[in-house]
């Protein structure tokens, strides 16, 4: 009887260990076949991206951004032809072409933003085949609504650039814009000035071209939504409305800082911004109290299409925050009427016509 236990036991005993290995041998086979499958979708997703550069870039639907080796990458997925692509005939004249309409039909909606690789340049031209020198684009299907400046105060933020021309310059393209970049960089290492770079860059970008709207936009911040246009509106704009440093909320009402646009009207409106904010803080303040005083209310997108992220970064040196801002603030309308675009003194050192944007070196002088 015991034998006859053993025998059974240990049969039952080789049978468990089959089973054990068998189920061992099913997991193995499906995790490589899981794995092999993966590999193929990621080259189908790159084969993809690389036929849709060589196309024009209206034609991208979805940026993912993917990290994989150093460089971020843009995962793309064909959309199907809109009906405005498939008529596109290159060999229309501008004049012949109709006007964009109101809501471009190539937006994809959010956007996933990071900022864990750098960026590569070459790649950001490559994938922007249609951007004249200058950094410069207008659509080729239609005739934009609007010449949009795009104006950016800088100083020493190269690897923020470079991230800012990556995401933003496929975005604009979708958005239909016929816009040129402009970067404004203070020269030297006095205290920096960011509105009066704005008001530089505002005078800058109408000595080349007839625009008639104006986006001011800081270095390190990327919208994660392209329905968030960088366009002007009938009252005066505040685009980066949801930042993650916030926690995606405005931090107070009157807020006009990061990213706001406004036509040539708006803007002349209020004598252009304030030059004597040396330093951090308060001069977008005083731009608020600008537009409030002359009657305009700020437009803003939703929480959701306004949302944005922020390069994280240490202070730059020599931009400390100012301590006078809060009296200059108290006194926006006493000074609005002669400190301005009416006020603005500056030396250009230098013009660079880049591939991505345009840049101005300017001396702005010190406080
Ligand atoms: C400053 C603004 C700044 C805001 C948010 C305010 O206290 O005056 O210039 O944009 O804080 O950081």
């Amino acid at each position: 009887m015991a034998a006859d236990g053993g025998v059974r036991f240990s049969l039952l005993h080789r049978t468990c260990k089959l089973v054990v290995l068998l189920c061992l041998l099913h997991i193995t086979v499906t995790v490589f076949f899981y794995v092999c499958s993966l590999d193929i979708r990621f080259s189908f997703v790159q084969k993809q991206l690389s036929k849709n550069e060589s196309s024009a870039p209206a034609n991208r639907v979805r940026d993912k951004h993917v990290t994989s080796g150093t460089q971020p990458k843009v995962v793309e997925v064909k959309k199907e032809l809109v009906p405005q692509e498939q008529n596109r005939d290159q060999t229309r004249p501008p004049e012949e072409l109709e006007k964009c309409p109101e809501t471009s039909p190539l937006l994809v909606g959010p956007l996933r933003v990071e900022f864990n690789s750098p960026v590569d340049l070459d790649q950001v031209r490559q994938q922007n085949p249609d951007l004249r020198l200058g950094g410069r684009f207008r659509p080729r299907d239609c005739v934009a609504l609007t010449k949009v400046a795009i104006i950016i105060p800088f100083r020493k933020r190269e690897e923020h650039l470079k991230f800012w021309l990556y995401y933003l310059h496929p975005i604009l393209q979708r958005q239909q814009l016929d816009y040129g970049v402009y970067v404004i960089n203070q020269d030297g290492d006095r205290v920096f000035n960011r509105a009066k770079l704005l008001n530089v860059g505002y005078l800058e970008a109408l000595k080349e071209d007839d625009y008639d709207c104006f986006v001011f936009s800081d270095v390190d911040l990327i919208p994660m939504d392209d329905r968030n246009t960088y366009r002007c509106f009938s009252q005066p704009r505040h685009l980066s409305v949801s930042m993650d440093k916030f926690g995606f909320r405005l931090p107070y009402n009157q807020y006009f800082g990061g990213v706001s646009s406004m036509s040539k009207e708006q803007y002349l409106k209020i004598n252009g911004f304030p030059n004597n904010y040396w330093g951090w803080g308060g001069e977008d303040d005083d731009i608020y109290n600008r537009l409030s005083s002359k009657g305009m209310s700020i437009s803003r997108p939703s929480a959701e299409v306004g949302k944005c992220r922020m390069i994280r970064h240490n202070r730059d040196k020599q931009n400390d925050p100012n301590p006078q801002r809060f009296n200059r603030i108290a006194h926006t309308r006493d000074t609005m009427h002669t400190d301005g675009i009416n006020s603005l003194s500056y030396r250009v050192l230098k013009t660079e016509k880049l591939d991505l944007f345009t840049k101005i070196t300017v001396d702005v002088g010190k406080p």
